[in-house]
């Protein structure tokens, strides 16, 4: 559930008129509900609650620093996947024991200056990582935490592009090959081994996916800690999906999710870490557009809106579906028009929806693309020299400005013409 709902016939984030925020901020803006951040991070202690536990918040979904210290306010650890993320997060006030190192392609620089900060935990996905984070680590007389990130060889059954526990994919070491990697690791100089990591891909819809590979990571530790290895913490990863269509389709719950940990991990006595991004952020967060001009031309109809694929790629890259609201709510039993619903920039992969049916609309109307709380804002580009759209998080009846519209001119203002031109 989220927190955007019709009040007297106006669309609302919590207690604030969206139409009212679009006059004082314009359009396209992104808007966050922090009832729902809220709601949605609880879920998850909730869920875990009577383990050992720390909700790392994949912020690579939605890395606003009010999002974070929102987050960060309620006891969420952070999952991190590059430097710039690691201090976005120490900006936001979470401390490094909180924060895990994700990713395939740490580089050097981005180690030590985390190790020199005692970070919690670094996910290691390849070999050659491990080498140089043994370097790394024992050339500054630090110990690095480890986590190796295993690929369980496991069908997440989500869209291609973020599938990640699949032999093919670029992530992780191939669970077969993981205690002769663990034995290497725990003798190398500058590395502790703490636990094991695994995440299967995003979006997941079913349980099944996770049952299996929580089941092999399972038997990996009992293996582990036979040989040896103080295994006492077990990151499991995010990617539980979140529904894109009202009412239609259900994922699992993360009550069910979290059962399915007990069930599968529980016994282990190991510290619990979850990594969810979408399911927090997801539903939390909607894009408001305003209707530029409603093109007809031989039977079609494109409602023109000025929010573009460079704003939220979602649908020009996966395909995705995002329901689409008006801000003023269509009387019952309206007559809908299917339309095609597009931005103003310059591909045909810039379209929100194809004949999406919708209640008539003007020029000038307001909608509101929902569910686009994560990876929308933190992908969006300037493509077509338009400047990143803002954001504004609503907490009851107030609402804040947390990223400004960045003007035509500081957006010009990066760049340099050298002399010799
Ligand atoms: C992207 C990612 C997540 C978050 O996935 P969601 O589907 O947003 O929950 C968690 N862990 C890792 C390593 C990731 O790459």
């Amino acid at each position: 559930m989220d927190h955007f709902l019709y009040r007297d016939g106006r669309l609302m984030a919590e207690d604030v008129d969206l139409a009212h925020v679009a006059a004082c901020v314009g359009t396209p803006f992104y808007c966050y509900s922090s009832a729902t951040l809220t709601r949605h991070f609880q879920l998850f202690t909730e869920a875990l609650t009577g383990m050992d536990h720390l909700v790392c918040f994949a912020m690579k979904s939605c890395s606003n620093l009010a999002v974070l210290k929102l987050l960060g306010d309620l006891g969420a650890g952070m999952d991190v996947v590059s430097l710039g993320e690691y201090a976005r997060a120490r900006a936001a006030g979470i401390p490094p024991d909180r924060i895990v190192f994700s990713g395939v392609g740490k580089t050097r620089h981005e180690m030590s200056e985390t190790l020199k900060a005692g970070i919690r935990q670094f996910n290691v996905e390849s070999e050659p990582e491990l080498a140089a984070l043994s370097q790394v680590a024992s050339g500054l007389g630090l110990t690095a935490p480890i986590a190796l990130r295993v690929n369980p060889d496991v069908d997440a059954r989500t869209h291609d592009k973020i599938a990640t526990g699949r032999r093919q994919d670029k992530f992780g070491v191939p669970i077969d090959r993981a205690e002769e990697i663990y034995a290497r690791a725990s003798a190398l100089p500058g590395i502790e081994v703490v636990g094991i990591d695994v995440h299967i891909g995003s979006q997941l819809t079913s349980l099944e996916p996770f049952e299996e590979a929580y089941g092999k990571v399972a038997r990996l530790t009992r293996a582990l800690r036979a040989q040896g290895h103080d295994i006492r913490r077990l990151d499991l990863g995010g990617g539980l999906g979140i529904p894109y269509t009202r009412g239609n389709d259900a994922p699992p719950l993360p009550s069910d999710y979290g059962a399915l940990i007990r069930r599968t991990v529980g016994d282990l006595g190991c510290e619990i870490e979850i990594e969810p991004g979408r399911l927090i952020a997801g539903n939390a967060g909607i894009l408001v557009s305003r209707v530029v001009y409603l093109k007809r031309e031989a039977g079609h109809r494109w409602l023109i809106v000025d929010a573009g694929m460079n704003d939220l790629i979602r649908p020009a890259m996966y395909g995705a579906h995002h329901d689409i609201v008006p801000l003023h709510e269509p009387e019952p039993g309206v007559a809908t028009e299917d339309v095609d619903v597009v931005g103003p920039v310059c591909e045909s992969g810039d379209t929100f929806a194809r004949a999406r049916a919708m209640p008539p609309l003007e020029d000038g109307d307001l909608i509101a693309i929902r569910s686009a709380g994560a990876y929308g804002a933190v992908m969006a580009s300037e493509y077509n020299s338009r400047p990143l759209v803002p954001e504004v998080l609503v907490k009851d009846d107030h609402f804040a400005v947390i990223r400004p519209r960045p003007s035509i001119d500081e957006m010009l203002a990066r760049d340099r013409v050298p002399e010799w031109l």
